[in-house]
């Protein structure tokens, strides 16, 4: 026994030092001693203490090893050996006094002789175990045990700094990845799901998503983009960012206070009681949340797991912070750019489409004609024209509604749409009047398709289970027998189309000028001539309010024929026929003539208000307008705020060029111009761009139809849209009811004009009806 006792000793002792050297954690480290010093046999039990501040010093285990631990625990109760060794600062042995009782060592822990951390007590039954040599050997053990533990608390001190080194590294990383994203994000969806991807990928983050905050009764968040491999995470999971029980995440905590929010601790943390078993099965550790402010508003959050709950301390969380400033302002960037995209669009579908039937349009139908006359010009075959027009469309609509006047134009659009053959295109040119363009077809191709077309209006509509009957006269014109350009075949197929409506009978091919529609139109040009010399028109008046503050701001000049025996005539029915035989120009300078003198008779009343003037294409073409325009205003000593010029889309579209020209020198005169009718004819942006106009009015058929078209909104809206950012003013005319008023206000537009204000009214009534408003 005696013998074998120091090679035991010395068995424990190499167990001891290998266990010190081995362990990498502190708690790992002394449970390997104390077990080394009990396996070796030496010993029988082993524990190790830790002193807590205090006076006196207490003492709580931290682990033992041996069969006996009862008396290990009875040793920490009284523990006054291990107090004393402690305060004395060596090893205390205590020699068993009874029976059964053993012998005991302690050995505080001291790191270089001063720094206490506790004691390790080792228990014996032999007496003698403890002597001088042994305990200074374990004298030895205990203190290369207390150094090791210091070493591993400040390596893992160490470690954890360069754990937030490197996590504020991956942080700096992902911002730049989120920047390079930012620029090549295509739009806001692109741009949400990339951001999500790089803060995975290239930071390490575990999971990331976007929700925006909605504005519904819940207060829900709407996930928007996430990626992770955990990304079923969210599935079947309430969020919200109203201030309520599940309301307590970083995601609802960001948006409702527009900062960062982060929690550590998913385990225990009580606000994320329905998210923690789903967190922490996956081995997320830390999460944050982070508000996207756009326009001053937080509109949603980005929200990181990460699986180190170290994660998220101020700097790493400053520039995540960073970079969901910079995802809101992509976000931001990309909506404006998505609205800017949607004008754009909306201004071409109107260019080039009908907004009722989506059918192409008389421009849509002028280009595609002449590629189709170029064609049928190479190879040496014809192509047909056919204009169809609904008989009494206008009574149609009158009785049944507007609302159920469109649902028949739309059915009708259908209904001929079915009858076409490949190549063929159906457009929409008027309010009633279609055609259809057939490249390669002869004559009886056309009267074949034109007897179709007439048949498949023998079946009644119903709209609203009302039965109406519909008559439709078609028009045909051949290239190249009747023309050999598109404008020309475009008037032969109508001229076509106005003889069957004549003739009744449902078809007719054009077969040149008819002299009885020559000698009318002779007959009527006569008299309009007559008209203007014998002062025979009317100038009317129609005012134009500013929407924000109510006032009249204006009013516009419009043209009427008191005819001797036809009675009032509204200008649709002769302005064209002026425009065709160059009687424009004498009527527009009466118009002007006599708007000035209205506009010296309101000045001398103190009214001091413009009147705008419509103009023409073939006025524009007058080398006197400029002349003329100069010394009416001198006579009446206009200044050029009292006058204004309106003029059509097709009116610029006509001679682009010369119309530029002509308009930069109107303008240099101080006059406002407005283009009118707008969305009604083909236009670019980009011509528009180039012309020195103020203003854009928009067409009365979209205004008017605002409340119950979808589509007519949207144009009205994107174009207002559109002319706020090209710094034109915007005119809605048709602002028929107080419904279209408001929405007109809403929408921001900037002037009003329509029957809700007034209709036009004649000239001299003006002053009054602006004394009594
Ligand atoms: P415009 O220049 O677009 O004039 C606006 C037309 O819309 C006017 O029709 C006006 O009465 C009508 N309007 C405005 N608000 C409403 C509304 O709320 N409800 C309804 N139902 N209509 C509304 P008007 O006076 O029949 O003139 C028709 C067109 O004739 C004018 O359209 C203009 O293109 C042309 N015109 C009239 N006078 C002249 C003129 O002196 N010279 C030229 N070149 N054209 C003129
Ligand atoms: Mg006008
Ligand atoms: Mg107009």
């Amino acid at each position: 026994m005696r013998v074998a006792r120091p090679v035991r000793a010395m068995h424990a002792l190499g167990l001891a030092y290998r266990a010190i050297l081995q362990a990498n954690g502190e708690d790992e480290l002394l449970q390997a001693v104390c077990l080394a010093l009990v396996e070796s046999g030496a010993y029988t039990q082993a524990g190790i203490w830790y002193t807590d501040e205090g006076e006196p010093p207490s003492l709580h285990p931290m682990a033992q090893a041996g069969s006996q631990p009862d008396q290990v625990v009875s040793a920490s109760r009284d523990g006054q050996l291990a107090i004393e060794a402690i305060r004395c600062g060596r090893p205390l042995v205590a020699l068993p006094g009874g029976a059964g009782a053993v012998a005991e060592c302690v050995f505080p822990l001291l790191v270089w002789g001063e720094t206490l951390l506790g004691c390790l007590v080792l228990y014996s039954p032999e007496a003698g175990v403890f002597d001088q040599t042994e305990t200074e050997l374990l004298g030895d053990v205990a203190d290369s045990l207390a150094t090791r533990i210091q070493a591993l608390r400040a390596h893992a001190v160490l470690a954890h700094k360069s754990d937030h080194l490197l996590l504020v590294q991956r942080a700096l990383r992902t911002l730049s990845a989120g920047n390079r994203v930012l620029l090549r994000a295509q739009d806001e969806a692109q741009l949400l799901s990339e951001m999500c991807r790089s803060i995975v990928e290239v930071g390490g983050y575990c999971l990331a998503w976007v929700g925006y905050a909605i504005d519904d009764e819940e207060q829900s968040i709407r996930p928007m983009a996430i990626y992770g491999e955990h990304r079923d995470m969210l599935d079947g999971l309430r969020l919200t960012w109203g201030d309520n029980a599940y309301g307590q995440t970083p995601s609802g905590q960001a948006i409702r206070s527009g900062q960062a929010s982060v929690r550590r601790h998913i385990a225990t943390d009580p606000g994320l009681y329905f998210y923690r078993e789903e967190a922490v099965r996956r081995g997320f550790a830390a999460i944050s949340g982070f508000p996207l402010v756009v326009d001053g508003k937080p509109i949603g959050c980005l929200t990181i797991f990460a699986g180190e709950e170290a994660a998220f301390e101020d700097r790493e969380l400053s520039v995540l912070g960073e970079m969901a400033e910079d995802l809101a302002f992509g976000i931001a960037t990309a909506r404006a750019r998505e609205k800017h995209a949607e004008a754009e669009r909306t201004i071409e579908r109107m260019a080039y489409y009908d907004s009722l039937t989506e059918l192409p349009n008389r421009a849509s139908l002028k280009a595609r004609l002449s590629e189709a006359i170029e064609a049928a010009r190479q190879q040496h075959c014809s192509l047909a024209l056919l204009m169809l027009n609904i008989d009494r469309f206008r009574e149609i609509n009158e009785v049944l509604g507007y609302h159920e006047g469109d649902n028949i134009l739309i059915e009708t659009a259908q209904r001929l749409q079915t009858l076409l053959g490949p190549g063929c295109m159906l457009a929409r040119l008027a309010v009633d009047e279609f055609a259809v363009l057939m490249p390669m077809a002869d004559a009886e191709q056309a009267m074949d398709m034109a007897r179709q077309m007439a048949a498949t209006f023998s079946e009644p509509f119903e709209p609203a289970g009302v039965r109406v009957e519909i008559r439709v006269s078609i028009g045909i014109a051949l290239y190249p027998g009747h023309g050999e350009e598109p404008s020309q075949l475009i008037l032969h197929a109508d001229a076509a189309m106005y003889q069957a409506k004549r003739q009744r009978s449902d078809i007719a091919l054009y077969s040149g000028s008819p002299e009885s529609d020559n000698r009318r139109r002779l007959l009527l040009i006569a008299e309009l001539r007559r008209a203007i010399e014998d002062n025979q028109l009317l100038l009317y008046c129609q005012p134009k309010a500013d929407m924000r503050s109510g006032r009249i701001c204006g009013a516009e000049a419009l043209v009427r024929w008191q005819h001797p025996e036809h009675g009032l005539i509204p200008p649709d029915q002769f302005i064209p026929l002026a425009e065709q035989t160059g009687l424009i120009n004498p009527l527009t300078y009466w118009v002007l003539n006599a708007a000035m003198r209205q506009c010296y008779d309101w000045r001398g009343a103190g009214l001091d208000i413009p009147l705008a003037v419509n103009l023409s294409a073939r006025n524009l073409q007058d080398p006197r307008l400029l002349d003329r325009i100069a010394g009416l205003s001198a006579t009446w000593g206009a200044s050029p705020d009292s006058l204004q010029f309106e003029l059509t889309e097709s009116t610029l579209m006509d001679d682009p060029e010369g119309a530029l020209d002509i308009l930069q020198r109107i303008k240099q005169m101080g006059f406002r111009l407005y283009v009118d009718d707008y969305g009604t004819g083909y236009s670019s942006l980009s011509y528009l761009k180039r012309l020195p106009i103020d203003s854009l009015k928009i067409d009365k058929s979209f205004v008017m139809s605002m409340p119950e078209e979808r589509d007519s909104y949207a144009i009205v809206r994107s174009t207002i849209e559109m002319s706020h950012n090209l710094n034109l003013e915007v005119v809605a005319e048709g602002a028929a009811s107080q419904q279209i008023w408001a929405q007109l206000t809403a929408l921001g537009a900037d002037v009003g004009q329509g029957s809700y204000l007034s209709n036009p009214m004649p000239a001299e009534q003006f002053l009054g009806w602006h004394g009594g408003h």
